[in-house]
């Protein structure tokens, strides 16, 4: 894919980026050590100040940056402002926390001989991030604000369509302060990953993209022995049990849904309603995702943009079109318009079966499955019944039944009576399928810390004569 802001409400190629050659690609990741060289000689103080220069630097310019995001790939305009901010949230929360989340962890001294016991966490290096277009800021900064603030530094391959959102972030933390090279976006495909990952200057990889994309660079860090973060792909169940507030259930449905034009990896994207109340909240939900406003992503009017891409909208429609080849009953949506862009209508789906795409696949688009079942331990086993594990929700407000969903499903996030949401103080990853490691809260930021342990003694005892070593 070549790399290119192509609008996608028109399909026009509004700009194209020349691929960096392979000396450029080399000075690259020569400025990427020297940053690193530079960076963890600062304290938490300084990386901290540069770190909220950041975050002002997005609050003050976030309608150019949403602007850009929703041209690049056809988020509500709306949407993509409240990313922005989110950013410059995370940002800050980081800058507040990061010196206390790495602190150094006392182990018990006299236990092993020392007079001072501890492990401390100390920067890894350079660190290689492959990102999607999805939420191409947030998906970015969940990453950097983290990373930087450990003293790492970041080398970004951002999506191929997204460039320009690239190349502000390319800026944004140099502008703020901090040193050349601390994190740098690199305008390359992804055949050139391969060799970034081979480079001993690049310590490690964290990508957030498709089960595919994953697959491929765990198998390529893992010829080079470099730690990788995966944050992939979900089909995230949302339960709906007798006892839940089902009108409120099928709003939040529709939004959880049909959030970004229906492309998160933590939408709810299968809908498993028990049979006491399936026939209520489908009429609610059908009605909900039939009246939202499908158009022009700048207008405030609009709910739902076209798709990013042409081939994610192909792929969506395939996957409808096999579904009801093999019998599903459409219940709303489904034609997509003749019309320049890429645009999907919002579409329910019933009588889904296994042997349909849809059952198991991730549908990344705004298209749910609905599901009928007739008790809590057949709705554990569909919502546990893809490969993926990333988010999921239930509604129930039978407090016992709340805690075995909480145990029972098995995903990496657990929203009871809400939608799936990510925030800079709860941990964020998936099981199974979607990937392995965490971002966000004190676990996303010790990712890519190595804990060194350390034991300082008097030199009579202990480690030294006669001790056991391996
Ligand atoms: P994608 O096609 O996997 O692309 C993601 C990134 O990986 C892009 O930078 C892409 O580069 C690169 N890439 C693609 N194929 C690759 C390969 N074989 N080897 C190495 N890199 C490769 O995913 P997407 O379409 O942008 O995003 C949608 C997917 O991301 C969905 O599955 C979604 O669920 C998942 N996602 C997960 C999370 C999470 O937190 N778990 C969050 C958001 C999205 P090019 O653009 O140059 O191809």
């Amino acid at each position: 894919m070549s790399i290119a802001t192509i609008d996608p409400t028109s399909g026009q190629v509004l700009k194209t980026f020349d691929e960096l050659t392979d000396e450029q690609l080399d000075a690259a990741l020569a400025r990427a050590a020297d940053g690193f060289a530079r960076l963890r000689t600062t304290g938490f103080d300084e990386r901290a100040r540069w770190m909220s220069a950041a975050a002002d630097l997005l609050d003050a310019e976030r309608d150019d940056v949403a602007r850009m995001m929703t041209t690049e790939m056809g988020k509500t305009y709306a949407s993509a402002k409240a990313e922005v901010t989110k950013c410059a949230a995370a940002c800050r929360y980081y800058a507040r926390h990061a010196e206390s989340f790495l602190a150094d962890e006392p182990a018990d001294a006299a236990a092993v001989g020392a007079i001072r016991a501890y492990g401390r966490y100390q920067p890894m290096g350079p660190v290689l991030a492959v990102m999607p277009w999805n939420f191409p800021l947030w998906q970015v900064i969940r990453f950097a604000a983290p990373a930087l603030m450990a003293g790492n530094v970041g080398l970004l391959k951002h999506a191929s369509n997204v460039p320009q959102t690239a190349l502000y972030l390319d800026e944004l933390f140099r502008r703020a302060g901090f040193p050349v090279g601390a994190f740098q976006a690199l305008m390359i495909g992804s055949s050139a990953i391969d060799r970034v990952l081979a480079d001993p200057r690049v310590r490690a990889a964290t990508l957030t993209g498709s089960e595919g994309a994953g697959r491929s660079i765990a198998a390529s860090a893992g010829r080079h022995l470099k730690k990788t973060v995966l944050e992939l792909g979900g089909s995230d169940p949302f339960v709906v049990m007798p006892s839940a507030d089902v009108q409120r259930a099928a709003e939040v449905a529709t939004v959880a849904r049909c959030q970004n034009n229906g492309q998160s990896c933590i939408a709810a994207k299968r809908f498993i309603v028990h049979a006491d109340v399936y026939d209520a909240f489908a009429e609610a939900f059908v009605a909900r995702m039939a009246a939202l406003r499908v158009g022009d992503p700048m207008s405030e009017e609009t709910d739902v943009g076209p798709l990013a891409t042409e081939r994610g909208r192909d792929e969506v429609a395939e996957q409808v079109r096999d579904a009801v080849d093999r019998g599903a009953r459409v219940l709303c949506g489904g034609d997509p318009p003749e019309r320049a862009g890429w645009w999907y209508p919002p579409t329910v789906v019933a009588d889904l079966a296994p042997g349909m795409r849809m059952y198991a696949e991730e549908v990344f688009g705004p298209v749910a499955g609905l599901y009928r079942v007739s008790s809590y331990d057949e709705a554990i086993a569909l919502a546990n019944g893809t490969n993926y594990g990333l988010g999921s929700n239930a509604w129930t407000r039978d407090p016992a039944e709340q805690e075995r969903f909480v145990t029972d499903l098995d995903a990496g996030l657990v929203f009871i009576n809400g939608m799936t949401t990510s925030y800079p103080e709860l941990p964020f990853g998936g099981v199974r399928n979607s990937g392995y490691g965490r971002e966000l809260s004190a676990h996303g930021i010790r990712e890519f810390c190595t804990l060194k342990a350390v034991w300082v003694g008097e030199g009579v005892a202990g480690p030294g004569a006669g001790a056991h070593s391996e």
